[in-house]
């Protein structure tokens, strides 16, 4: 950044040999948050996340973030000043400066628009459009925790520590990095809308077909005792993990950052998504995708 706030527009500096990286998401009340449900510091976090999480995923680095924020008249000013604390409070961590943004009173409710752009040396960033049929597919940490957590606050139920957690999800930008670096990935994504939606992006975009295994699939834990772990609907259709998912025909350690990587199945040359489960007994697959699963308009 060149230039930040405080100019008509921000000026950045790509290094040279690199390509640009742009990406958008809405982050918008009773759509993706709650203001009842979740404390502002998290919606401001997770805002940003989004954003980091889509660089991660082309293996890229995040040089600068820009806010839209439009607020209605019934917003605090203490709940902006948290949400911005919970975004710069990632943004920090990540040294990802805040280079613009503008702000503007809405009709109802809260829209922020978070853009991050970042960079990728030329010719480099992991494409979802890279998979080939032999391929093994992977996953980082587990998946369900912030479907369950959102299921649980629905219900009015506590979250509990375990999964409080996954609603501050850490974007996997070293993850993305490290693997970029080596040439792992042949096709990359981030687990934004559920593992079987966004698997079926990498899919349609390399045309080609994919297989998991059930038992190989990680789930975050949901607890102490019995229902331990959340269940594997969470863990296929829900959404916000913020992990990510690649292809390769490469060996992958099973750590990586100190972040887990799973084997969790395979990509195959025909079409459609296979579930093996633990009798070895093959179910279709379907994309439920996130909007699916939270059921939109009642959240
Ligand atoms: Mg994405």
């Amino acid at each position: 950044v060149v230039t930040g706030i405080g100019d008509d527009a921000a000026v950045l500096r790509i290094p040279s040999g690199h390509d640009v990286l742009v990406t958008t998401d809405f982050t918008i009340e009773n759509v993706h948050f709650r203001r009842e449900w979740q404390r502002p510091r998290v919606v401001g976090w997770r805002c940003l996340a989004r954003g980091l999480s889509d660089i991660a995923a082309m293996g890229g680095e995040p040089q600068a973030a820009f806010l839209s924020l439009a607020l209605a008249s019934d917003v605090s000013q203490r709940w902006v000043d948290e949400f911005l604390k919970g975004l710069l409070e990632l943004a920090k961590k990540h040294k990802v400066p805040l280079a613009g943004g503008d702000t503007a009173q809405s009709a109802s409710g809260i829209q922020a628009d978070i853009v991050v752009v970042g960079s990728v040396p030329t010719g480099k960033a992991v494409l979802r459009s890279g998979a080939k049929p032999g391929e093994s597919i992977y996953v980082t940490g587990e998946l369900g925790g912030s479907a369950m957590g959102l299921a649980r606050l629905r219900e009015g139920l506590p979250l509990g520590a375990e999964l409080s957690r996954h609603f501050r999800p850490e974007p996997r930008l070293e993850v993305g990095r490290w693997l970029r670096q080596r040439g792992i990935p042949s096709g990359m994504i981030d687990l934004s809308d559920g593992l079987s939606t966004d698997l079926e992006h990498i899919c349609e975009e390399s045309h080609v077909g994919a297989e998991l295994e059930m038992d190989a699939i990680p789930r975050a834990r949901a607890g102490r005792g019995k229902g331990r772990y959340v269940g594997m609907d969470y863990a296929l259709h829900g959404g916000d993990d913020y992990e990510l998912l690649f292809t390769s025909r490469r060996p992958v350690p099973s750590k990586v950052a100190g972040v887990a990587v799973t084997r969790i199945g395979r990509i195959t040359a025909s079409a459609g998504m296979r579930l093996i489960d633990a009798d070895g007994k093959v179910n279709r697959l379907e994309a439920h995708g996130w909007e699916h699963f939270r059921n939109l308009g009642s959240l």
